[in-house]
């Protein structure tokens, strides 16, 4: 086995493992991997051990990729959790099946008028800043809800879920802490009516303190991929 699968198969593991300390049943919980960085060997590579969804950061290294791949395209799920110019929503209205990066009505509201009327709804979450200070991109806690309700009405998206990136924290409980904040926003949307399903949070550092609080979206870069050249925000 190479690097990927073997790695592959340890990710799976992991998050079985953290399903069932947490009592949850194991498909709850969908392996979004992070490819970014990478090339597309290495996403045929893991597509052949399996694996469906593919996460990528930056919309043109995206685009290249999502080209390069287009013998495999009914086999991939394409995912933008990385921040979106209102410049390149089209492309990505176009190309995505998922973003998870939207903390603006207007990018929504473009990723909605853009989306060709032959493809299904493009799946949305709403990025929420659950750091504070800390982060530039995502939604405040408190304009969630607002934010939500508007977005939900658009058509030709359907709005999915909340989608964060706490600050990094070493120990599990305090990697619980955000996730959680995170959880109980979402029960708030589901009180309110609005019909979601989908917490994406846990990385590669944090997927098990995720899993224990609820994620349903896991975004692993590093534990499948390996360490990236640059700083991912490079
Ligand atoms: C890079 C990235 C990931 C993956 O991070 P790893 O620590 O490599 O698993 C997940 N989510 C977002 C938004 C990212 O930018």
């Amino acid at each position: 086995m190479t690097g990927i699968v073997q790695n592959l198969q340890h990710t799976r593991e992991r998050i079985a493992a953290a399903c069932a300390a947490a009592g949850r049943p194991g498909q709850d919980v969908t392996l979004l991997a992070v490819s970014k960085t990478f090339g597309a060997d290495a996403v045929r590579e893991a597509q052949a051990a399996g694996q469906r969804a593919f996460g990528e950061n930056y919309v043109q290294e995206a685009l290249d990729k999502i080209a390069a791949l287009a013998d495999l395209r009914s086999d991939l799920e394409w995912h933008l959790i990385g921040p979106l110019q209102s410049n390149k929503t089209r492309v990505v209205a176009e190309s995505f099946d998922w973003v998870h990066s939207v903390d603006r009505f207007k990018i929504a509201e473009r990723l909605s008028a853009q989306r060709p009327d032959h493809l299904p709804p493009l799946q949305l979450c709403l990025q929420v800043n659950v750091s504070g200070e800390a982060s530039k991109s995502g939604v405040a806690p408190e304009e969630v809800a607002a934010l939500a309700s508007q977005v939900a009405r658009l058509p030709k998206l359907r709005l999915r879920g909340l989608m964060s990136i706490p600050e990094p924290a070493a120990d599990f409980e305090s990697q619980r802490a955000p996730h959680r904040v995170l959880h109980a926003l979402l029960r708030e949307l589901q009180q309110q009516g609005l019909a979601l399903d989908t917490l994406s949070m846990g990385m590669s550092a944090d997927l098990e303190a995720a899993v224990a609080e609820g994620a349903t979206i896991v975004r692993i870069g590093t534990a499948i991929f390996g360490g990236r050249p640059r700083p991912a925000s490079a």
